[in-house]
């Protein structure tokens, strides 16, 4: 298994690829071209790797090995999404590359849109809205094209018929009723049995809360994250978990992941961050989960790194009862000038607990340990590819943030690209209510996105406290988006607060309104262009923005103030703001509320405003939101290719340097990773 890629680097080393000089730079904004791919919802960017030849030879050598670790993990994710993902990837990659096929047939393009949607959503089912995707191809064509294909391009299981892969197979892809859903977070049905996710194999919600609510101590202050790495399976008739790791479920490729680390190891920029390698190997090796604690405990601690990954089983959104993790890795490096802005909030963390809407019983008496810094993606991989996260703030353990703070990061290289692909698209000119909204937004939008995602991942998560005995697991289904809500509430509501242009954080005491009504277009209305007609919102960060937009905008009309409103304007409907001061006043109203769910675990409140104000869609306004945006030809949602990178060696093996290449398209990469980094389809 490790030969081929050892070979690999001999390759490199012969062909003397480390002779160029300068191989790292950086193409301006303007000269850069963002746009790489469009098909069905999707736009498919680059992203800029700004001041990567700034990075030493020696964090070059640390940052290409920590990529080709992240790379590793891409078919974990693959598998976890459902367990039939991995065959039928390598089922429509063999059609695709198939050069008997022709290119041309409606047929064939119809099946290039569908295995470009499955490579954005490391699967068949939508990345964000989870269902799965309907394919435009025949089944008659897929048959006939995967019968046509040599034994060896299929992927065969020992003995395995070519009758018997498209018997298992076909229901899956073309019948809509077979495992229509990723993760399903309907109110009372079933979530394990109605979900495709493959994080459970024949057991019911039951039997897996049952199971995790034996291992659970109500007395262990300090309890690992049960259930994080491993499926629950039923075997004879026994609840067991199927453990993620070296000699467990998914060995294959968490062994070129940990060969991988074990280089990074030997290159780390300090001692702290050699531990924090050191123990995530022995994580990988062993799957702890106190081992997992431990590392995360170092990687909190390991601020003084330029360079800095996540890698391994990490978010729990794809668990319809939100333990178990899909596996995902960022590789990244610390954008030191933006960084002064997030050190800035970290800087007065308390005053910001001090000062918050909520219960004094709810809020830490002292706020530990926030970091926050701006950061450079230079790779993504697994969970974060090709749709990334603009923030992330880990690890999520409840007691780990509580007793040693937790790590927040803003990553501006990729905000950067959404914001500079999106100018002109006419979307400010067709929802906003008036030039004054729109002035305001080309103004102050970016900056206070950037700025709300601060406050969110590095106060809003880090923020308040749970009363003593709640269960964090206590609000179950609801609770990412019960977490999620507070954290946006937190970011909202300080926003408005003269605070932030005391700090120097915004420069005038009206930009915060930017933000606000951008928000509130997009939570009442504008969002509903990634909803399917017909559907509700699943999503856990869309419910949370209905949430928070829908209640504020309740609670005005209720209150009778209107701070808040819909309007309309020859048959289109526009949100307006009467009063941003009242708008932040509810917002804190919710904040307190939220808060107030969360530390007491009141499971029956979270049902409540969840249900009530998040995932009902108005069918109407809906509609009408579709037929506008179907004007402007954008596509809702957008993925990212990555840069290449080549490594350099000299003769005896010694790193010599590194080079990026922004240059491949969409189909080429996806295709060099199936090929180059797919451990578990071999
Ligand atoms: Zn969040």
């Amino acid at each position: 298994m490790k030969k081929s890629f050892l070979t690999m680097i001999t390759a490199c080393a012969l062909a003397g690829c480390g002779t160029q000089q300068n191989q790292l730079s950086t193409p301006d904004v303007r000269d850069f071209d963002y746009v790489v791919d469009r098909f069905a919802d999707l736009q498919i960017l680059r992203y800029r790797v700004p001041d990567i030849e700034q990075l030493s030879l020696q964090q070059q050598e640390l940052l290409y090995y920590l990529s080709e670790a992240a790379l590793q993990g891409r078919d974990i994710l693959y598998d976890q999404n459902c367990k039939y993902n991995l065959t039928i990837r390598q089922l429509l990659e063999a059609i695709y590359t198939d050069e008997r096929q022709d290119r041309q047939s409606a047929d064939f393009r119809a099946l290039e849109t569908y295995l470009k949607r499955v490579w954005v959503s490391n699967g068949i089912h939508h990345h964000y809205a989870g269902d799965k995707f309907v394919p435009e191809f025949s089944q008659a064509f897929f048959e006939q094209a995967v019968r046509s294909l040599p034994a060896d391009k299929l992927p065969l299981r020992d003995g395995e018929s070519v009758d018997a892969l498209l018997n298992e197979i076909v229901p899956v892809i073309f019948d809509p009723n077979v495992l229509p859903k990723r993760t399903n977070q309907e109110a009372g049905a079933d979530l394990v049995l109605t979900s495709a996710g493959n994080y459970y194999d024949g057991v019911t919600q039951a039997e897996a809360e049952a199971f995790y609510d034996a291992m659970k101590d109500p007395n262990d202050a300090e309890p690992v994250s049960y259930g994080l790495n491993s499926k629950l399976v039923k075997r004879d008739g026994i609840v067991g978990e199927e453990v993620y790791k070296v000699g467990g479920l998914y060995s294959a490729a968490l062994e070129k992941v940990v060969y991988w680390l074990e280089k990074a190891k030997n290159v780390a920029e300090n001692d702290q961050q050699r531990a924090v390698i050191e123990r995530l190997i022995e994580f990988n090796r062993t799957g702890n989960l106190r081992t997992f604690d431990e590392y995360a405990i170092l990687w909190v601690a390991d601020t003084a790194s330029t360079i800095d990954f996540v890698n391994g089983f990490t978010e729990t959104y794809g668990d319809p009862l939100g333990m178990k993790a899909s596996w995902e890795s960022i590789v990244n490096f610390k954008n030191i000038e933006a960084t002064k802005r997030t050190e800035t909030i970290s800087a007065n963390a308390q005053w910001f607990e001090d000062h918050s809407p909520v219960d004094k019983q709810f809020k830490k008496e002292k706020v530990k340990g926030v970091t926050a810094k701006v950061i450079t993606a230079a790779m993504l991989a697994g969970d974060c590819y090709p749709t990334t996260p603009i923030g992330i703030n880990l690890p999520n353990a409840n007691w780990i943030r509580a007793a040693h703070g937790s790590k927040s990061v803003t990553i501006e290289n990729i905000t950067e690209a959404y914001d500079q692909s999106a100018i002109g698209n006419g979307f400010s000119e067709e929802f906003a209510w008036s030039a004054n909204e729109t002035a305001l937004m080309a103004a102050y939008k970016n900056q206070t996105d950037n700025l709300h995602t601060d406050l969110h991942e590095c106060l809003g998560h880090g923020s308040g406290k749970l009363l003593p005995g709640v269960d964090p697991d206590a609000l179950k289904a609801y609770g990412s988006t019960i977490e999620e809500a507070r954290a946006d509430l937190f970011g909202l509501y300080f926003m408005a607060d003269p605070k932030m242009v005391e700090l120097g954080l915004l420069p005038n005491d009206s930009a915060y309104k930017a933000q606000y009504y951008s928000y509130f277009m997009n939570g009442l209305m504008t969002q509903l262009m990634r909803i399917e007609p017909g559907k509700n919102i699943e999503e856990s960060h869309m419910r949370n923005r209905q949430l928070i937009a829908n209640w504020v905008y309740q609670k005005s009309q209720a209150d009778g103030d209107h701070a808040v409103e819909f309007r309309t304007r020859d048959g289109k409907t526009f949100v307006v703001i009467n009063d941003y001061r009242l708008v932040q006043k509810h917002l804190g109203e919710l904040l307190a509320e939220i808060q107030r769910i969360k530390s007491t675990g009141d499971y029956a409140a979270a049902q409540e405003i969840v249900e009530t104000y998040a995932v009902k869609v108005d069918r109407r306004l809906h509609d009408e939101v579709l037929a506008r945006y179907a004007t402007l030809d954008i596509a809702p949602y957008k993925g990212f290719v990555n840069p290449v990178y080549t490594a350099s060696f000299d003769s005896d093996g010694h790193f010599t340097g590194l080079s990026i290449d922004y240059t491949e398209g969409y189909a080429e990469q996806h295709l060099r990773y199936s090929r180059d980094y797919s451990p578990l389809t071999k």
